[in-house]
């Protein structure tokens, strides 16, 4: 039987499985790969309204969100000073930290 190719990026490893809503975010990324978020949509210029996100970004064994992390990379800044004032803003807007907000 021919090898199965793997297309996910993941080389065949675990990552976490979403828990439920409400419960500490494990970073499984399943929210953003199902639907880009506003933030997402409002500032990455050409961004596609349906589908995964561009910005979310594998970090070990957890995805993070690229537009807190560097979000002048994704809006086509010239340069990466303001990164941590505007990654800052998004992360509160999106509210990191507070939990899974992903009920589907
Ligand atoms: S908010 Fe929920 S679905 Fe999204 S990465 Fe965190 S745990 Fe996963
Ligand atoms: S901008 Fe961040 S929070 Fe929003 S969908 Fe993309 S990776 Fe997820």
């Amino acid at each position: 039987m021919a090898a199965i190719v793997l297309i996910d990026g993941t080389n065949g490893e675990r990552l976490p499985v979403k828990p439920a809503y409400g419960s500490p975010c494990n970073g499984c990324g399943y929210c953003c790969a199902t639907q880009a978020c506003g933030v997402a949509l409002d500032h990455i210029p050409g961004h596609p309204a349906e589908g995964a996100c561009q910005a979310l970004e594998r970090d070990g064994e957890r995805f993070v969100c690229g537009m807190i992390r560097r979000p002048g990379h994704y809006m086509g800044l010239p340069n990466d000073w303001a990164d941590g004032a505007i990654g800052g803003m998004i992360a509160d807007a999106l509210g990191a930290g507070r939990g899974c907000d992903a009920e589907f």
